[in-house]
């Protein structure tokens, strides 16, 4: 799977995708589409498989993107709030911000700073990039993502970028309700997919999925 979507220019890793059946929604292949994946990933964007930035970090594969913006996708309305949690290179920031266009806003929380400035600088490398930095579509926070971001909840849908060794209740308390909070838990030294829906009533459901390898969430580094 990591690398028989692999192209040569954006359009043909996304249409790859497609064609394999890893991205099946309109809406997530013209997201996809409209973001250039050479702006964050700064070696073999157009391969199919995650690439490091730096910082302990990586940009997670695209079909890792693609899934996630599938299964949020019920939550991704013109207008929604979005948490993207540990936002790294910030490519998934900025799809995300694509697919609640317009009205809505996307907040990426990194907990390094050095990452924060390379989201930020990324983002701004197109012009759709510089329109949504500039108009509130999306914003760039230092933080520890493990206690969300209180300042802009609720949120519609929440991405994990990282690993969390358990399932972090403030994710959960903002999200909204309805929402859904996608995220890599480890749990003996295995790490799945979650799903976690809040539902109309309130109550939590929570659905393993797919094995994964993500880098972990953690405290941020010293110094
Ligand atoms: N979605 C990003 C993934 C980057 S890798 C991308 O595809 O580019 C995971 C990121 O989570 C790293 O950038 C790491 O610095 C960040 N991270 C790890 N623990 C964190 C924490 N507690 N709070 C915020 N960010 C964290």
């Amino acid at each position: 799977m990591a690398w028989r979507s692999s192209g040569a220019s954006n359009e043909a890793l996304i249409e790859n995708l497609a064609r394999n059946g890893l991205i099946t929604q309109p809406r997530v292949k013209q997201a996809m589409l409209g973001v250039d994946r050479a702006h964050y990933a700064p070696h073999a964007p157009y391969q199919d498989s995650p690439q490091t930035i730096g910082h302990a970090a990586t940009i997670s594969a695209p079909h890792m993107h693609a899934s996630a913006c599938e299964s949020l996708l019920p939550y991704l309305k013109p207008g929604a709030r979005v948490l993207d949690v540990g936002s790294g290179s910030g490519y998934l920031t900025h799809v995300l911000a694509e697919l609640v266009k317009p009205g809505g806003r996307v907040v990426g929380v990194e907990h390094i700073q050095p990452l924060v400035d390379i989201g930020i600088a990324n983002t701004r490398k197109s012009a759709e990039g510089r329109e949504l930095m500039d108009d509130g579509g999306i914003r760039y926070v230092k933080a520890d993502g493990r206690l969300g971001w209180p300042e802009d909840a609720p949120y519609d849908a929440i991405h994990v970028g990282a690993a969390a060794a358990g399932f972090h209740q403030p994710l959960i308390d903002q999200l909204k309700v309805p929402g859904r909070l996608f995220m890599p838990v480890e749990e003996n030294y295995m790490q799945h997919i979650y799903v976690i829906d809040k539902r109309e009533d309130g109550s939590v459901t929570r659905k393993k999925d797919m094995g994964v390898q993500y880098v972990p969430l953690t405290d941020a580094p010293k110094g």
